[in-house]
Formats: C-alpha cells, structure tokens, sequence
C-alpha cells in the first residue's frame, strides 16, 4: 500500500512472475515477513482505519521499505554501482532519454529496471539497445519500493563498478516518498509540462538532486518559460543541479554523461 495514495502492490510481478513469491535472495530477507506487511496494508483486516492508526500504518511501511532501501544501498556499495531512480510524470521522455544515453555509453555497463504499472514495453525498448534490463509490473501500485528494486537486483547480473538506473513509474507524487537504495533521485521535467510542476509537486523536486528538463528540441515551437521553472525548482530545492536536455538533439547529453561518469567514479573509489 502506498502512504500517499493508498494503492494497492499485492499484485506487482517482475518479467510476470509474482514479486512476492517465496525464494531466497541475496537480500536475505524472509518473506515469512510478509506477511506482517500485508497485515498493516489492511488488505486482511476489515479494521477502521483512525487518523492515528493511519499514521502508525505509514509509520511501519516506510520503516520497513527504509530497511530494504539500505540494505539495497549496502549491496550496490560492495559492488561499486551508481544507482539512480529517475522519476518524472508519464510521458516526460525518460525511456528515450535512457536509450540515448545507453547508446552513448558502453551498453555493457549499464543496467535497467523498468517500473510501470502494466507491460514490458519500456524493458523491451532497452533490450533493443543492447542492455540488460528487467521489467517491474506495479499492477495497481503507482510506484517502486525497495523490496520489489531488491527482487529485481537478483534477476540481474550487475557486474562491477557499472551504471544501474532505475525507471520510476511515471508519477511525480508517491516516488518521492520511497528510498529504492539509489543514490540520487533525477526528475525529470519535460518543456511540454507546465513550468510550475516543482511548486505542484514540491515533495518530488525537493527529493531530487537533479532535474533533467527534457525535451528542450522542442522550444522552437512552444511558449515555454524556462527561467521560471529553474526558479520554480530552487525554490522548493535550493541546491538542486539542473541540464537542459534533449534526447532527440543531443543538447546537454555530454553534460549528463560527465554527471554520470563523475558518480561511477565516485562509487568504485569507496
Ligand atoms: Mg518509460
């Protein structure tokens, strides 16, 4: 269940097999736990859910998906992977931008985890260019936690000191409230998009350490005010980085691939 929104997760499956299937995995958790997660979602409980008791329940939620975050952060670290969570709305450009960037890097070293409520599309798209990737199906939950990210890890091969990103689902409310283990988040807001978003959703970019406005090709063509939406983003987040960016042009794609190799450094130092 989601803080948020209050969706639904019990039925979000990787490559359509179930996440929540029994095995053990390089987590080390039991899903003998579980099942206290599935009691405090109320999914089993015909209980009122009281304002106190409501906060006790996202209280315990984001408790245990802290706890998944961390230890998903413990094994991107011993393995020297920078990991980012790329969030933004639906349709701001982030699988294209993915590809793009993964055809200007060495394919071997990245690696990708789609999350999106229904089909394999977007993983399908990554493939094509040569990387590996894994599919997240949310089902009715409207985004990623850290217990199906951990899943997700241990369908992949993630080999030394590469790149893992991560495709939020498209939503710029509920990811923010969930820690996958990354080690930034990225927002990415597209020039067809309102510039206001950042004071709409504040939550998102204040989460953020940087904001990747994309599209920016299109410029040309629309009434766009991009100094309003920097100014928008540093208002609710002072310190965040921001790259003008298109996918299509190639405007800004050495900026964001020197932020990328500068991180992948970084994680293969410590
Ligand atoms: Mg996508």
């Amino acid at each position: 269940m989601c803080v948020t929104c209050g969706c639904g997760e019990d039925d979000a499956s990787i490559e359509g097999v179930a996440a929540r299937h029994e095995h053990d995995h390089v987590h080390g958790h039991s899903h003998d736990h579980e099942h206290g997660y599935h009691n405090v979602s109320g999914h089993s409980h015909a209980q009122e859910v009281t304002p106190s008791r409501k906060v006790q329940i996202e209280q315990d939620i984001l408790a245990k998906n802290k706890a998944y975050a961390h230890a998903n952060r413990r094994y991107l670290a011993e393995r020297g992977v920078f990991a980012l969570n790329l969030v933004s709305s639906p349709g701001s450009g982030k699988t294209s931008l993915l590809c793009k960037t993964i055809a200007m890097l060495d394919q071997q070293s990245v690696t990708v985890i789609e999350g999106d409520q229904q089909t394999s599309q977007d993983a399908e798209r990554i493939r094509a260019t040569g990387a590996q990737a894994v599919q997240i199906n949310t089902g009715k939950g409207c985004h990623l936690d850290a217990h199906m990210v951990g899943h997700a890890m241990d369908e992949l091969k993630l080999t030394k000191a590469s790149l893992l990103m991560i495709e939020n689902v498209g939503n710029l409310v509920c990811p923010a409230a969930f820690d996958l283990g990354e080690a930034h988040k990225v927002v990415v807001l597209s020039v067809t998009e309102g510039e206001d978003k950042p004071i709409k959703y504040p939550d998102m970019f204040r989460a953020a350490s940087l904001m990747l406005l994309n599209k920016v090709d299109l410029l040309p063509h629309l009434s766009y005010d991009v100094d309003a939406a920097i100014a928008y983003a540093r208002r609710v987040n002072p310190a965040i980085k921001v790259i003008q960016i298109s996918a299509t042009s190639g405007v800004g794609m050495d900026e964001w691939l020197a932020f990328l190799r500068e991180g992948m450094a970084q994680a293969q130092a410590i």
